[in-house]
Parts: C-alpha cells; structure tokens; sequence
C-alpha cells in the first residue's frame, strides 16, 4: 500500500485565495488586516521563519511590519515595544519569533500580547478558550493539521488519535482540538514507556517530536493517518519530519511529507488568524 499525500502546499494555495477574498472584503470597509512580527536576535532559523511570514502576508494582501532587535534588547524594552503595538490600530496580529534570548522572559512576554491580537495563540486566554471550547485563537501549527485532516473528508468522531509530544504550542493544543472533534486521545512525551504499543492502536498519528525517524514503519497500523510536524536536520544537513517517510508511505492510508506539509500550512493559519482578528473589529 502506498499511501496518499496530503500536500501542504497545494491546500494552502486554496485556502490562501479564500484569505485574498477575506482580505478584500475587508478594505471594502476600510481596514487593512495587519500583522507586526518581532524577532529578537540573529538566529538564521528564526529569520527564515519570520521572512516567509512576512512573505506570505505580503503575497496575500495583509499589511505586515516587522520589527528587528539585536539580541542584547533588555525585556522591559521588548515589553514596551508589545504594549505600543497593543495600541497601534494598523496592527491586528502580533506575533513575537521564539525562541528569545535567555535573559527574556518568553512567557511573560507572550501574556503581554492582548489575547485580541494574539495570532499565534500562544497566549494563556487563548489556550484556555481552547481548553473550555470557547472561541479564540487557535495556535497556527496544530490548526493547520486540523485543516489537513478535514481537508481529506476525515471524520474523527471514535478515532483513535496520538499525539507524539505534548508542547504548549503543538502537541497539547492539537490533542485538545482532536479531541473537540470527538476523537479518544492518547498523549506521548519522552517519558512514554512502549511508545510503538500506543502508535499501533492509532487511526491517526501526529509526530511534534524534534527528532527524525521517531515514527518508523513497524510503529503504524495500515491505513492509518500520519501528520508529520517535524522539521528537523538530518546527519547530512537535509530538512527532514520525525517520521521515516519512505519506510512509513507504504503502511499509512495518508502521510503529510516534509517539507511541503504543515510547514505551508503554519503559515497559511497564521494569515487567517490575522484575518479573524482584524474582522473581528
Ligand atoms: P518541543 O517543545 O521540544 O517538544 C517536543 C516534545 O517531544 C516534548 O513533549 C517531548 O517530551 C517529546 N519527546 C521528545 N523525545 C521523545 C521521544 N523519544 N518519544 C516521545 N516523545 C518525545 O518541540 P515543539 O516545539 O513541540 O516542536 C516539535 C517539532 O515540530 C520540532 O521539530 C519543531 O521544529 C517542529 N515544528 C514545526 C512547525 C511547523 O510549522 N512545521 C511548527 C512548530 C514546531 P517531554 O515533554 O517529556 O520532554
């Protein structure tokens, strides 16, 4: 069996012409949906990241400024900086490039963001709003599998989903929304002892792990549902998921590859969001 691909990039292209609709409905009354993304250091990871935001935002009609800091910028600075911006009416969506220096707070700073502005989702009101099913912003990453999973018509409702990971900005915001959609949850983390004897009960797998070939084919029941969060460097420098996608194509029924799956998709929730925010005025 070889599974199927859920291409990232080509639904992100149609859900990319619904956020150019939005946008435009939008001017017709007079806001520009807009969206501040700050980074604070050098990290050449995080510069790619935040320049592909900044990208799509522009590819896609949203206003997007982006403000640059050299590392040694003190937190009471960066603070300001998120409280002017809370402020700043041309702005909906802020969105702070993590991780930051050492010397800065990242939670603190992130409860400064006003949950209205709050696209990431990383906020505490918008993980609690998720965690009680109210509405709020839902973080970009896991939202975006979500999108994949309902983009090949699955129906979750009795399925067994697990999650590998269990981050506050992936693994436990996605288990939370599988299981708004009615699917039973398992949660693994580092200290899980026989991961393979979870993933081989599940119809659905997400790996938000960190590192490559976590998920092998012999982890996974035929015909199951593989999302892969992954963005890791292989020995040889190569982009690669957690997940072995050659090995694990030919079990699963679907598999998200890397990159070219939730990397795009990220983004593309991300643009919505700022959407949602600035519709919400
Ligand atoms: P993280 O904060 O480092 O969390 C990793 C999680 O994996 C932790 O919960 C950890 O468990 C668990 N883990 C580590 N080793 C494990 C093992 N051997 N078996 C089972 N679980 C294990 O990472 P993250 O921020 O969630 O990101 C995860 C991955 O997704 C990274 O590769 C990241 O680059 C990628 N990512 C991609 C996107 C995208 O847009 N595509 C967005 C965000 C993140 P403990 O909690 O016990 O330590």
């Amino acid at each position: 069996m070889t599974a199927q691909i859920i291409d990232g990039n080509a639904l992100s292209k149609q859900l990319r012409a619904d956020v150019a609709l939005r946008a435009a409905a939008l001017y017709a009354r007079g806001i520009t949906p807009g969206l501040a993304v700050v980074l604070v250091g050098d990290s050449p990871a995080s510069q790619v990241y935040v320049r592909n935001k900044i990208k799509a935002c522009e590819d896609n009609g949203l206003h997007s400024v982006l403000e640059k800091y050299a590392a040694t910028l003190s937190e009471a600075d960066l603070l300001a900086r998120v409280y002017a911006l809370n402020n700043d009416p041309a702005i909906h969506g802020i969105l702070v490039q993590l991780p930051l220096p050492a010397h800065i707070d990242a939670q603190k700073v992130i409860e400064a963001i006003s949950p209205a502005k709050d696209v990431d989702g990383f906020h505490v009101a918008s993980a609690g709003a998720l965690m009680v099913g109210q509405p709020g912003f839902w973080p970009c990453t896991p939202y975006g599998c979500m999108k994949m999973l309902a983009s090949i018509g699955y129906d979750l409702r009795g399925k067994h989903a697990v999650v590998i990971g269990r981050s506050n900005i992936v693994g436990k915001p996605m288990a939370l929304m599988l299981l708004q959609k009615n699917a039973t949850v398992t949660i693994c983390h580092s200290a899980t002892k026989d991961l393979k004897a979870m993933t081989l009960q599940a119809d659905v797998i997400v790996a938000a792990v960190g590192k490559c070939n976590v998920l092998t084919a012999d982890m996974v029941k035929p015909g199951a549902v593989v999302i892969d969060v992954g963005m890791n460097r292989n020995a040889e420098g190569k982009l690669c998921g957690d997940v072995d996608f050659d090995g694990v194509k030919e079990v699963a029924g679907y598999i998200t590859p890397v990159p070219g799956g939730v990397g795009p998709m990220t983004i593309t929730m991300l643009l919505i969001n700022t959407l949602e925010a600035a519709e919400r005025l």
